[in-house]
């Protein structure tokens, strides 16, 4: 998806990875998972600090998680990575068998959004951006912070690349 959009990608396991990117995205998967991991490879304190200096980043899902400065219903202990001023609430729209699909706006635009247990915002502070909105409940699902971008659903699912081309320009224009 990152290469349809424009960018070349590489995939970043280790700390030292992160000095050759313009821009990092989180995947969707399982934050609390994720979080172990990032412990583990020490990645967390150096994600931190390369967000805190302004890397440009996307989450997804789980990614979305990890950019969130605090979280819901999280696992004793889950920490993120933060970046974006919002709680977001893991699994709020329900379990795996809960999962759907929906179309939605994003940023103007309209695209069909694969929600897999997927989290929400359930409150944001005040330079945070409203991208995109969801039913049932007019829920907030994708939100920009400055460099961050974050969306509850799973755009590389659906071959459409504008949400990873809207990321792509965010970085490029920064
Ligand atoms: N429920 C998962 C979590 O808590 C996210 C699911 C996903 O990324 N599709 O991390």
């Amino acid at each position: 998806m990152l290469q349809e959009a424009g960018a070349s990608a590489v995939a970043v396991r280790r700390p030292a990875e992160l000095d050759a990117i313009d821009g990092l995205v989180i995947p969707g998967g399982e934050s609390t998972t994720m979080w172990k991991l990032a412990e583990t490879f020490d990645m967390l304190q150096p994600l931190r600090m390369r967000i805190k200096e302004g890397l440009p980043a996307y989450g997804s899902c789980a990614g979305m998680i990890m950019l969130a400065d605090r979280i819901e219903d999280g696992v004793a202990g889950q920490q993120t990575i933060g970046g974006i001023d919002m709680v977001v609430r893991r699994n709020a729209f329900g379990r795996q068998v809960d999962s759907f699909e929906s179309d939605l706006d994003f940023a103007g635009e309209r695209v069909h959004a694969v929600f897999i247990r997927a989290p929400w915002v359930e409150s944001l502070g005040a330079d945070v951006t409203v991208l995109g909105r969801c039913e049932p409940g007019d829920r907030i699902v994708a939100v920009r912070q400055g460099p961050l971008l974050a969306t509850s659903f799973h755009p590389e699912l659906t071959g459409d690349v504008r949400v990873h081309r809207y990321f792509v320009d965010m970085v490029r224009e920064l």
